[in-house]
């Protein structure tokens, strides 16, 4: 066991357990049914279909084409494909504009890229988290091959308005991609109204296992693959993870139904709750990110505490069994402030202070209810210690 067993996990942005009908679909495709997809055989040809039953899966959730849709090891390969094959469609153009919020794995390739003479550009962020178009548009030129922006941001749930950035990178020539990890299965992801060239999901934020994902290509957009080999249509080499492609359809199907119940609006409610609770209690804290509900997932609560390291509160509340981050679980282990509060103005210190909370389908009133007790007791601790 690595948590308490009745543990209260607001850290869902990290990740999700894979739900009992995900793993009932993946448990066949183990032992029983373990061809190779790319065998001749009866077994490969079973193998093969359920592979090409999760990409209609994925494509209806998306509103693609199954043709559009390619398997990965998850968000971070999807991203990295789509910038890399994006700077290679436009082989005349030297220059990449990335959002200064974008997880690290698409800003983690800027000096890779600048040492193969690519400029690598970070626009910035608005102080609530989000991606103005203008500044899009002043920047994207006739040398910019790609424009990347993130659909939701996995730190503050800021919603950028990506039908409007799409439209600004495609008139300058530049394909657009969109990381749309944080926002699948929160929000709907609809590349009917996002004509996007790009689009990345992972399948362990939405009850789906870890190391599968998927990468959105519209179709007619040139692309390189990062793994040449025969599989995915010749677009991503290796034997395909079946059990985990054949998980990520459920979970996308899942997530599709989860949506069409309602549950956005269940979240919210509960990380309104939440957010409110905070506020009353916590005097002087602060939210980061869009007040508004139509520019912010429903999930995520960001705070400030001023005055109080939030590591401190963040192991107070983990010594509850109650789990939440100081950001994106990939920095977390250092205490580097995140780099998404700092792109949005706020002060090392500011930054210092912050704590996500991310709910998911699991979160119960409970939960929210725990976590205000625990909230409580440890600020009449820290009260109790400046007063001494
Ligand atoms: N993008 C975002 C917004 C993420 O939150 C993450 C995971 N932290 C990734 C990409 C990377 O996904 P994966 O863990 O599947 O590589």
């Amino acid at each position: 066991m690595i948590a308490p067993a009745s543990f209260v996990d607001l850290d869902s942005s990290a990740t999700t357990p894979v739900s009992e009908r995900v793993l009932e679909a993946m448990r066949p495709w183990f032992r029983e049914s373990y061809a190779n997809p790319g065998s001749p055989s009866p077994g490969g040809e079973r193998a093969k279909m359920a592979v090409s039953e999760a990409r209609a899966a994925l494509a209806e959730f998306l509103g693609a084409k199954p043709s559009e849709i390619l398997f990965t090891s998850g968000g971070t390969e999807s991203n990295q494909t789509a910038i890399r094959s994006g700077v290679r469609a436009r082989p005349g153009r030297r220059r990449v504009l990335a959002s200064a919020v974008e997880h690290s794995s698409i800003l983690g390739l800027a000096s890779e890229l600048e040492g193969e003479g690519i400029r690598f550009e970070k626009i910035p962020s608005r102080p609530d988290g989000r991606i103005d178009p203008e500044e899009v548009a002043r920047r994207v030129d006739g040398e910019t091959a790609l424009v990347a922006v993130m659909w939701t941001n996995n730190e503050t749930g800021s919603m950028n308005p990506v039908d409007e950035i799409v439209e600004i990178a495609h008139r300058a020539g530049a394909l657009f991609h969109c990381d749309a990890v944080a926002a699948a299965g929160k929000v709907p992801v609809d590349l009917g109204g996002v004509p996007a060239d790009f689009l990345s999901l992972s399948a362990h934020k939405i009850h789906g296992p870890k190391g599968v994902g998927a990468l959105f290509v519209r179709s007619g957009t040139p692309f390189f693959p990062l793994m040449p080999g025969s599989q995915e249509r010749k677009r991503r080499g290796g034997t395909e993870n079946v059990p985990g492609i054949v998980g990520l359809g459920e979970a996308a199907r899942e997530s599709r139904s989860y949506l069409a119940q309602g549950g956005a609006s269940r979240l919210e409610d509960q990380r309104n709750r939440l957010e409110e609770g905070i506020l009353a209690l916590w005097p002087g804290a602060r939210r980061n990110g869009p007040a508004e509900p139509r520019i912010r997932a429903p999930h995520i609560a960001n705070f400030q505490f001023p005055g109080t390291p939030a590591e401190k509160i963040l192991l107070a509340l983990g010594r509850e069994g109650i789990y939440v981050s100081m950001g994106s679980a990939c920095s977390s282990g250092s205490m580097d402030p995140s780099h998404v509060l700092l792109a949005m103005g706020l002060g090392r210190e500011e930054a210092l202070s912050s704590l996500r909370f991310s709910l998911g389908r699991d979160t119960t009133p409970e939960d929210i209810g725990r976590t205000l007790a625990a909230l409580s007791r440890i600020l009449a601790q820290e009260t109790a210690r400046r007063v001494s």
